[in-house]
């Protein structure tokens, strides 16, 4: 019997894992199987550039951070997985965690399963999925279908700012697709995108459809003026939306408190969920901060809560 299981290998589950490690608990950690929806390490992993994770002055890519977060826990004896949660019993104790067919049985569980990109509905995107349509500029930028042509980028927040900054490096002209007149981005992330040369901001406007073909992918967006009613195409070759995330937490649903954007509701100030030896870290249960190093700390908290509750049960 496992005593921690950390579901999830992004910043809040690796950090939870040094915690536990250092405690002596062995954790094990799930990160799941590498696939078209799951890139173990998380959301970082299709980051370029971090400036703000304090510790790096000259910034440090996304996968390097993680790549160093990982090697520190298991310098302590943390063991991390690729494998996919099939399902949960957390009625049962100890908890009992399905890949598959295999039954791993965990003493307490660390729930860091962080968010996944949310895509606006249109049949279209699922259609051209992998053919110029993606949710993630840093994965799929540096293709050949998207240099030197110009590309879409939905959304106005901070992820948006990022894939659009990052596009222009490889692209003749970035679109920004905005449904409103002002940016919710950091001040810092905008003023990069209002002053680069390659980025165009389509204000009040939003993508109506997406057009293309079998052969060549995505060729156009149809875009619509919000104010003027007034429907644009505008030629390109990828689209990238950048409008935020949904909790990964579909697992959890029958057994956790969810709040009504289905984020893990955990105690004020704590990662202890309404299941006593459960824990919540990380981006599955934070809907305001989302950062990495925000991430980070709530995993700290989640393993050393962890810790404490095993150690007040034996
Ligand atoms: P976000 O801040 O929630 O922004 C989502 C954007 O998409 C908003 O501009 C929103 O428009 C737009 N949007 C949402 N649904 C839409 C729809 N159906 N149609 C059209 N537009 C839609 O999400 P995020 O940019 O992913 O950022 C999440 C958090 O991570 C933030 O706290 C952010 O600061 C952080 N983050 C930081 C960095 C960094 O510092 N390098 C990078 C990425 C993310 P409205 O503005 O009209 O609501």
């Amino acid at each position: 019997m496992e005593n921690v299981v950390i579901l999830g290998g992004g910043p809040a589950g690796c950090t939870a894992a040094l915690y536990t490690a250092r405690a002596d608990l062995a954790p094990l950690v799930l990160e799941g199987e590498p696939s078209d929806d799951i890139l173990p390490g998380g959301q970082l992993m299709t980051t370029t550039e971090v400036e703000n994770f304090p510790g790096y002055p000259n910034g440090v890519s996304g996968p390097q951070l993680m790549a160093d977060l990982k090697k520190q826990a298991e310098r302590f004896g943390a063991r991390f997985e690729y494998k996919t949660v099939s399902s949960v019993d957390l009625k049962k104790y100890p908890f009992i965690i399905y890949v598959g067919n295999e039954k791993i049985e965990a003493k307490s569980i660390i729930i860091a399963t962080g968010a996944s990109a949310k895509y606006l509905g249109l049949p279209a995107e699922q259609k051209f999925l992998n053919h110029g349509v993606s949710a993630c500029a840093t994965c799929d930028g540096a293709l050949p279908r998207f240099r030197n042509k110009p590309v879409v980028v939905v959304g106005g927040g901070d992820s948006a700012m990022e894939e659009a900054l990052f596009l222009s490096r490889f692209a003749e002209r970035v679109h920004v697709v905005h449904r409103r007149d002002k940016f919710r981005a950091s001040k810092i992330m905008a003023d990069r995108v209002l002053t680069h040369p390659k980025i165009v901001v389509e204000w009040n406007s939003v993508v109506e459809d997406i057009l293309g073909n079998d052969k060549e992918g995505v060729t156009a967006v149809l875009l619509k003026n919000m104010q003027t009613g007034q429907i644009r195409e505008i030629p390109c070759s990828g689209y990238f939306c950048a409008i935020g995330h949904t909790p990964n937490t579909g697992l959890f649903k029958d057994y956790l408190e969810l709040d009504e954007q289905g984020y893990i509701v955990t105690k004020p100030n704590r990662t202890a969920t309404n299941i006593e030896g459960v824990f919540a870290c990380g981006d599955v249960q934070d809907s305001y901060y989302r950062q990495a190093i925000t991430a980070a700390g709530s995993g700290c908290m989640a393993g050393i809560e962890a810790t404490r509750w095993l150690e007040s049960k034996e």
